[in-house]
């Protein structure tokens, strides 16, 4: 059986206390490279989730209380254990991504599995490093902090990285000591089903790791609920604003990572080939529905002529391919939804007057009916067109000139967004100087993209705040408790 058939079968259910249980209303998703249905899922209702939630607080502060009160190292070895079974089956769960989002079996297989092993490993690492201090204050007292977990904690993925994503809170939440109600984006639930049986296998005590599918209201019943202490969320800015509001009733700890609009700026002394490949990659990696893809190119006009050709050199042999094939690097849109959002922003950016140099149209992909849309690249655009101010998510490339460094930085910044940035330049000076005045979370110079469990990752301005990955992430899946005693 293959494992398109498998997803097919798969009973949509929840995972709730340890237990799959079958949910009142379900709903289909689809294969974005064939339009067809690939598999039905629970749509979790409110009182679902109010069932997963108290799950979660038995399993947190009930009488077993079972999670924090394990020793850290036994925590650590379970996450370790997790990590383990993901690497034992990690061509069956990356075919399940591709299947579901549309993206290269390349990308699920080389990159985003062997990335969620690794986030897991390493916050396995810190499950027994996570400590207070003691703090000198007065001869007659004693005290000391505590690093305490936050407690149950909701946890609501897109669907562009659906199982990486995943792992960046789960890796920390759970070494914390915290225990969850994760929920993956509607369009992309099955790596994170696959995961859940996963944790079973390992042994994860009942209650830990609890998973509810669904949509929106799902998610929204998560956000209100008084019996979650916290919410860590990946999305678009805009449901990263409602979702603060809605954790305002309840003073809900919330980490947003949302969107981004990146710069990416090439300086006439830099290796241009170099800086072609990664400008291409920036952008059409993972189909360009990538939070920090590189959808704003600002090239030095003493270069800009040779850049572009080279670039639209490259775009031209990036035709999209079946996803499942290991040779193709451009899959499909995840839906037909935002296969027709990102034809609109095409649409937009030739009637606001930038030139369309290569790309914009969809595509058929084996005659099927999938969700394909050319590389595409516009060149002669302004700063305030709608293509170079709003999220595209998708390959759509605005390139834009500049002539000195302070121009280039100011047209840069000049975005409600602030995820990324890319610099490059031969000259380490320059490089470090414009990255100081960047304001963007992450800035790579001479490389696009790169990432590691160890280095934080997340947003400033309207990319949300937070972050995630490496030691910060740790601060935001605890709390600190302070200790005195009078020894007078
Ligand atoms: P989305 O905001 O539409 O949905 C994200 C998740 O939120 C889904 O699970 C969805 O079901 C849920 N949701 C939707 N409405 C909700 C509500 N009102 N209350 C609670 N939950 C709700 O985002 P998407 O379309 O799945 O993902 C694309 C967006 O994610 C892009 O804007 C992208 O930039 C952003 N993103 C950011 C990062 C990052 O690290 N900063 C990474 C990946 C994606």
């Amino acid at each position: 059986m293959t494992t398109a058939d498998k997803a097919k079968i798969a009973p949509g259910r929840l995972l709730i206390d340890g237990q799959w249980v079958d949910g009142s209303k379900a709903f289909d998703t689809f294969n974005p490279a064939t339009g067809e249905v690939l598999a039905q899922v629970v749509e979790a209702s409110a009182a679902e989730v109010d069932r997963a939630v108290a799950a979660a607080r038995r399993a947190f502060d009930g009488k077993g209380g079972t999670w924090r009160k394990m020793s850290a190292s036994e925590r650590g070895r379970l996450i370790w254990r997790l990590a383990d079974l993901i690497a034992e089956h990690i061509d069956e769960i990356a075919e399940f991504e591709t299947l579901d989002n549309g993206k290269p079996i390349f990308e699920s297989r080389n990159v985003d599995m062997p990335m969620v092993i690794d986030v897991l490993r390493y916050y396995a690492g810190w499950a027994t490093k996570i400590h207070g201090e003691t703090v000198n204050t007065f001869d007659s007292a004693f005290t000391y902090t505590l690093r305490e977990p936050v407690g149950v904690v909701g946890l609501i993925i897109p669907w562009n990285f659906p199982l990486l994503l995943a792992s960046w809170k789960l890796g920390p939440a759970l070494a914390c000591g915290n225990t969850i109600i994760l929920k993956p984006a509607e369009q992309t639930p099955l790596t994170t089903l696959r995961l859940g049986e996963l944790a079973i296998e390992a042994g994860f005590p009942p209650g830990v790791l609890n998973i509810v599918t669904g949509g929106p209201e799902t998610g929204k019943a998560i956000v209100r609920h008084p019996g979650i202490d916290k919410i860590a969320f990946t999305g678009s800015t805009a449901v990263g604003k409602e979702i603060m509001r809605g954790a305002a009733d309840t003073l809900k700890r919330v980490t947003l990572e949302l969107g981004g609009k990146s710069p990416n700026i090439v300086f006439a002394d830099a290796d241009i080939d170099n800086a072609v490949k990664g400008a291409i990659n920036g952008i059409f990696y993972g189909k360009g529905e990538v939070c920090n893809a590189g959808s704003r190119l600002f090239v030095d006009s003493k270069v800009h002529d040779e850049f572009l050709e080279k670039l639209v050199g490259r775009a031209k042999k990036m035709a999209p391919g079946d996803p499942l094939d290991p040779k193709t690097r451009m899959g499909a849109l995840v839906s037909q939804e935002q296969m027709q959002t990102v034809l609109g922003y095409i649409e937009a950016g030739k009637n606001e007057g930038a030139k369309l140099v290569v790309g914009g149209n969809r595509v058929s992909v084996n005659g099927a009916k999938g969700f394909f849309v050319e590389p595409t690249i516009f060149g002669n655009v302004r700063n305030d067109m709608k293509i170079a101010q709003e999220e595209i998510f998708g390959p759509v490339l605005a390139t834009m000139q500049f002539d000195d460094v302070d121009q280039v930085v100011e047209l840069a910044n000049q975005n409600p967004y602030g995820l990324a940035a890319a610099v490059w330049t031969r000259d380490l000076k320059k490089a470090h100087q414009v990255s100081r005045q960047l304001r963007a979370g992450t800035v790579w110079i001479n490389t696009y993209g790169l990432m590691d469990a160890a280095l934080p990752f997340g947003g400033y301005k309207s990319s949300g705040f937070g972050r995630e990955l490496g030691q910060a992430a740790l601060d935001h899946y605890t709390e600190i408790k302070t200790v005195w005693m009078n020894m007078g």
